[in-house]
């Protein structure tokens, strides 16, 4: 019950900002060391404060709710999923590829259209990024941010992913 308190985030019960960081770092050093293939996406929901003042910020908070369960379902048991911030996600993924993780998400964004939150329906955007040999944590959580921006700013409900001209994996 402690580690859960430590670890997991109340809302969500999904890892807190500060466990899902040093998973990654984890995962990172992994993929360093021994070349382990490895994504990380950061995912935000769409006009989320168009949802708090519209139906007030404890719908919002449902919403939340909602979409935490729909990653904890639609995601393989190896996946380490946070909540990184308010309406803020990380997700990262082992031994996967670039392919397989949009698929993934393009999966889940299906998913959320067709079951979506009861009275009205909403939408995420991510940026995905691939492990790469020198690249820790921070620049590769960077990167994902700045994809997760160019989402926003295509006009949201995707994820962009950041795909590197050399293929190591
Ligand atoms: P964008 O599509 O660009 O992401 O627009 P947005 O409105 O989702 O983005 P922004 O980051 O400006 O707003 C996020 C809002 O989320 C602001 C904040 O009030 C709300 N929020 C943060 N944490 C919580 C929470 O725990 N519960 C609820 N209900 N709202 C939260
Ligand atoms: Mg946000
Ligand atoms: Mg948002």
């Amino acid at each position: 019950m402690v580690r859960n308190l430590v670890t997991r985030d109340s809302l969500t019960s999904l890892l807190n900002r500060r466990e899902s960081m040093r998973r990654l770092k984890e995962e990172v050093l992994r993929c360093q060391r021994y070349g382990n293939k490895l994504c990380v996406a950061l995912l935000d929901l769409d006009r989320f404060k168009r949802i708090n003042d519209t139906y007030g910020h404890a719908v919002g908070d449902r919403v939340i709710k909602h979409f935490a369960l729909l990653l904890k379902n639609g995601l393989r048991d190896g996946d380490i999923v946070g909540r990184v911030g308010g309406e803020e996600f990380m997700v990262v993924l082992p031994e996967t590829t670039v392919a397989v993780a949009r698929r993934t998400f393009e999966r889940l964004a299906e998913e959320l259209r067709e079951n979506p939150f009861s009275d009205f329906s909403y939408t995420f955007s991510g940026g995905l990024v691939r492990c790469l040999p020198g690249v820790m944590d921070d620049a590769l959580l960077e990167q994902a941010d700045v994809a997760l921006y160019e989402a926003k700013a295509a006009g949201r409900d995707q994820v962009v992913c950041v795909d590197h001209p050399v293929s190591g994996h």
